[in-house]
């Protein structure tokens, strides 16, 4: 699997950025993990608009499907000047039916349901999913291709089940929307210190923070989680790329 950060900024983008994307790869499958803004126009730096197979949707947050609405433009104008496009699929759950009535477009895109209890292969992966503490509906992913594990938490408030369901992950993606103090456990997201007890529990072999704050130094996040957590921080940035 090879994952790529295509944007990892907490409610809206800063210039030239994005909110939650990250493409998956594995051989010629690619699929993008959420869609917020600004995430179409910085996914042409590592993949084709054409070139992709699907969406998958963790919620209905702006910052996590913003781009949906352009993506379905892209591929209708694409398909008014027929240029050759792979069939286009975007998951996400149907807690919102009609949020998820939203994602299916004219005959260009289709949309497909994901559910807690059921695991959902997708191309060459195996995904998973935990619902999150979070104002609405949101699912964590854990997903398996060869041997290999990439847990993303999505956004959520820190809960002991979600470090079982993120337990012994190559690599665990979590959000970490604030520092150490910081007050947002009530708006279901998790701080540095949070995000390090997760990570404590969860024992990843590779942690990487993302959904990162507009302000504060993201050095010192990465300080405050290690204080928890002994293994590898990573804080996310547009491009860094992960080969498992
Ligand atoms: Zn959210
Ligand atoms: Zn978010």
């Amino acid at each position: 699997m090879k994952l790529t950060v295509v944007g990892y900024w907490h409610g809206y983008p800063e210039k030239g950025e994005a909110t939650s994307g990250y493409l998956l790869e594995e051989n010629d499958f690619k699929l993008l993990i959420d869609c917020g803004s600004g995430v179409l126009s910085n996914l042409h730096s590592y993949c084709a608009l054409t070139d992709l197979d699907g969406i998958i949707l963790s919620h209905y947050h702006h910052d996590h499907l913003a781009d949906i609405g352009a993506y379905q433009y892209a591929r209708i104008i694409n398909k008014g000047m027929d240029v050759d496009m792979k069939e286009s699929t975007i998951y996400g759950h149907s807690d919102d039916e009609q949020a998820f009535a939203k994602l299916a477009y004219q005959n260009v895109v289709k949309s497909q349901a994901y559910q807690e209890q059921t695991s959902k292969n997708i191309g060459p992966f195996t995904f998973t999913f935990k619902k999150t503490d979070h104002p609405v509906p949101c699912y964590a992913m854990r997903i398996e291709s060869k041997g290999k594990t990439i847990v993303y938490t999505a956004d959520s408030s820190f809960f002991p089940e979600l470090a079982e369901f993120a337990n012994g992950a190559d690599l665990l993606i979590t959000e970490c929307s604030g520092y150490k103090g910081d007050q947002i456990a009530e708006f279901g997201h998790m701080t540095s210190e949070t995000a390090g007890q997760l990570a404590k529990q969860a024992k990843p072999i590779k942690l990487v923070l993302s959904h990162l704050p507009h302000k504060g130094n993201h050095e010192q996040l990465r300080q405050e989680v290690a204080k928890h957590y002994t293994g590898e921080v990573i804080l996310a940035s547009s491009g860094l790329t992960f080969s498992l």
